[in-house]
């Protein structure tokens, strides 16, 4: 069996339609409609304020909805708590820590929420210790942590009753990036293990990294949503990147949509590549640029963005 035919007969475990949710006057959510595959990762990028987490916490009955339908495995998930909260392991935003407790003490009391006890939660907090690179840490006082240190041990809690479809909000936000390659190791070995993901981001760079779906999320509704290959193939533009010592602005052509810093060089967005091509070459050589790159490039994830949303996540 290919691994098309593999992934079409999964089976699907998460049915989204047509949240909404208003925060006083502010209506966040105003129609989230998605599904989800078991064994997916599936990202949720957009930018701040897109109702990202809005949508996660109403997943996991930590906000409840305005109207609208969530259904776990077919059945609607504000009428089973207990079924959601066994399946589901929940990475917050906020960091949820007894600051002066130990990593081990702190992930015995959240052990001890889900009902685990005795030598098997030892074990299991031993594991997820181990997962989370953090063993050696085991007895240290959790406020002597790093910010990414208290990111781990916070995902740590949320698989230590071993849930099938783990949510994380935004996990790298403002952490170092030791800590960024530990979760992201650890999201692609849990997903290899058969554990679903949803995974929220403003960074494309991470969807594109660790996800096989993805749902861009604008103004409180999906905009579009697909396997990621489908969307740039669907949605993406063809861009030319140029690298000019020196050269601080975008070189301006009328064919050009888009331009976006990348690196040292400038990312062009343009349907007409061959064209914008031959006129940057006559410039180069009339202006005398020192040309380090100028390449065409395939179309990224910030062009699909743009195109669904109308604005660049960038900016
Ligand atoms: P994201 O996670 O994509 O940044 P959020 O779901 O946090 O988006 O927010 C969506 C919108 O709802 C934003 O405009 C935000 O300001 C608003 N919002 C979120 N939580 C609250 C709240 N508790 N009270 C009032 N407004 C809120």
């Amino acid at each position: 069996m290919t691994q098309a035919t593999i992934q079409s007969a999964a089976e699907t475990i998460l049915e989204v339609s047509n949240l909404r949710k208003s925060y006083a006057k502010k209506q966040a959510l105003q129609d989230v409609t998605f599904s989800l595959k078991a064994g997916t990762s599936f990202g949720f990028l957009g930018p701040n304020g897109a109702g990202k987490s809005t949508t996660m916490k109403i997943l996991t009955g930590i906000v409840k909805a305005d109207g609208g339908s969530a259904r776990l495995f077919g059945r609607e998930m504000t009428e089973n708590p207990d079924a959601v909260s066994r399946y589901i392991g929940y990475v917050p935003q906020e960091i949820t820590l007894y600051e002066k407790l130990s990593a081990y003490d702190n992930l015995e009391f959240f052990g001890q929420t889900y009902g685990i006890r005795g030598n098997e939660l030892k074990r299991r907090i031993y594991d997820v210790l181990e997962r989370t690179g953090l063993s050696e840490r085991a007895k240290q006082e959790v406020q002597t942590f790093s910010g990414g240190m208290k990111r781990r041990i916070n995902i740590a809690a949320a698989l230590l009753h071993r849930p099938k479809l783990l949510i994380l909000d935004e996990p790298t936000v403002g952490i170092d990036p030791q800590s960024r390659n530990h979760i992201f190791d650890l999201i692609r070995e849990l997903n290899r293990e058969g554990v679903t993901i949803i995974y929220s981001t403003h960074y494309m760079e991470e969807v594109e990294a660790l996800c096989d779906e993805v749902a861009i999320m604008d103004q409180g509704s999906v905009k579009a949503i697909g396997p990621l290959g489908e969307l740039l193939e669907r949605y993406g533009r063809k861009a030319i990147y140029l690298e000019a010592a020196g050269l601080s602005e975008p070189p301006h052509d009328p064919d050009v949509f888009h331009a976006h810093k990348e690196g040292s060089g400038w990312v062009l967005e343009t349907e007409r590549v061959g064209t914008v091509m031959q006129r940057l070459l006559g410039q180069a050589s009339q202006q005398r640029w020192d040309v380090k790159q100028l390449e065409v490039v395939r179309p990224s994830l910030e062009s699909v963005f743009l195109r669904v949303t109308g604005t660049a996540l960038r900016d």
